[in-house]
């Protein structure tokens, strides 16, 4: 990138078509103020013009539609705002949608993915006594589905170019005690499943898929979620399939699922006999109401921000450190909860992630630093070990060993200066005039990354 020249033909291969059109609609010989119409290449940090003067990108999330809306209407005036009111209602009625749309037999509604989480540690017999090993990189309803049935939730440090959970490591922390791995799906794109299940089946382990973010995902010809015994999903606000607060639990074995279906009924089985423990964690109506509405196009949705991915990924994986989250082989798509990237300051003249991002968010971009700190170092990990409950079931030695393995370097890493993300559920849905506008956002700030190091 010595001269204007290079310059150009870097910018114009990066932006592709924006270039085309943008030079079309000012008339104007391809010039560094047409990588995008507004555009005079000085960064919106440093006084120019911002490149997206709107502010928003791609579309309003959660989705709302008429037929959202009227799905919701039916049921209030319906009355039936249980589940229990009727064998065929609309939590019942969206949990086969559900299971038939994600391509497995059976699904369970729930309150939450917290909750999905915990239906399926209880529903595998998992208790105070016994080790799940999980991700630090994750949200904490993961930990919390394994903590409230006092079970260790162990956790081991990340592929840097996945963050996902690194394999080796996860066999290296396997014990006599350990019933289960639980893998983390983040950013909704496929963890490393193939060594998991290899490592689970070795070892006799159970797999808990936290598919929470990764909704029709494909990895090896499967749906995520299916792969291992039990897959989880949540329908947080946030989330690609979207009630304000919602959960499910899939798989294919009958019985098992019949367990998952009683423990979530506060212990009461499908037949109403009082059978086991169980909290209560019961999807509503309501709930069910909007997923109906909201399952209709999810499908549809999934397919543009995958698209919309790829392009992003083609784009991106060209300009000097900047590299997208890493497929595993086989990885056939994403949900893209997250978009990430890692950000490799020595491309940007040692500019710090954090000087990156006020660059990228001047521009109109809303990139950040997605989970700010991994989980093993958060305060609840002081707590357990102070439990009786856990002083009881843990031997000192143990209890000591665990605290002393939340070193995680490369999730450390990764929360303090490598990725770089935007949400995906509204900003994928984007037109690629908006993909566009994010490319040429990463290249104006690498392009100008020398004008950084004033920036504090
Ligand atoms: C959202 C999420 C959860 C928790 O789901 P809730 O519905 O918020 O309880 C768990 N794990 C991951 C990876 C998530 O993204």
């Amino acid at each position: 990138m010595k001269n204007e020249q290079n310059r150009r033909e870097f910018l114009k291969n990066i932006s592709g078509g924006t270039l085309a059109v943008a030079a079309a609609s000012v008339a104007a010989p391809v010039s560094k103020a047409a990588i995008v119409s507004n555009d005079s290449g000085k960064l919106a940090l440093l006084g120019g013009p911002s490149l997206n003067t709107n502010k928003v990108l791609g579309k309003k999330w959660p989705h709302i539609d008429e037929e959202l809306i009227e799905s919701v209407m039916k049921t209030t005036k319906s009355g039936i705002w249980s589940r229990i009111q009727s064998a065929n209602g609309t939590v019942a009625t969206f949990e086969k949608e559900f299971a038939k749309q994600i391509g497995c037999s059976y699904s369970v509604g729930t309150g939450s993915g917290t909750q999905a989480l915990s239906t399926a540690v209880l529903a595998l017999g998992i208790g105070p006594g016994d080790e799940v090993i999980t991700s630090p990189y994750t949200d904490f309803g993961t930990i919390s589905a394994i903590l409230t049935s006092r079970a260790l939730p162990v956790l081991v440090d990340l592929d840097p170019e996945s963050f996902q959970l690194d394999p080796d490591l996860v066999e290296k922390a396997i014990n006599k005690n350990t019933k289960a791995i639980m893998p983390v799906h983040i950013m909704g794109l496929p963890a490393n499943m193939e060594r998991i299940m290899a490592i689970a089946a070795k070892y006799k382990l159970k797999v808990i898929e936290d598919s929470c973010q990764a909704p029709f995902s494909r990895y090896q010809g499967k749906p995520i979620g299916t792969i291992g015994d039990l897959g989880c999903f949540s329908f947080q606000a946030s989330k690609a399939i979207a009630c304000g607060e919602g959960g499910a639990v899939v798989g294919n074995d009958q019985a098992l699922m019949d367990e998952c279906f009683t423990i979530q009924n506060r212990g009461a089985s499908r037949a109403g006999k009082n059978e086991t423990i169980g909290p209560k964690y019961r999807m509503n109506e309501f709930e069910g109401a909007v997923l109906m509405g909201q399952i209709a196009g999810a499908k549809e949705r999934f397919e543009i921000r995958n698209a919309n991915a790829a392009y992003l990924n083609a784009k991106l994986s060209e300009i000097p450190g900047i590299t997208p989250q890493k497929h595993y082989p086989g990885t056939e798509s994403g949900s893209y909860y997250h978009y990430g990237v890692s950000y490799n300051k020595a491309s940007f003249n040692n500019t710090d992630r954090a000087v990156f991002l006020k660059a990228m968010n001047a521009e109109g971009i809303p990139v950040g630093s997605y989970i700010k700190s991994g989980l093993h170092r958060e305060p609840w990990v002081d707590h357990i070990i102070g439990l009786n409950d856990y002083k009881t079931m843990y031997s000192a030695q143990r209890l000591k060993e665990y605290k002393a393995s939340m070193v995680l370097p490369q999730c450390d890493k990764i929360c303090n200066e490598t990725l770089v993300s935007f949400w995906g559920s509204g900003i994928l849905l984007g037109t690629r005039e908006e993909m566009d506008m994010i490319v040429n956002a990463f290249a104006k700030v690498y392009e100008n990354r020398e004008k950084l190091a004033s920036v504090k």
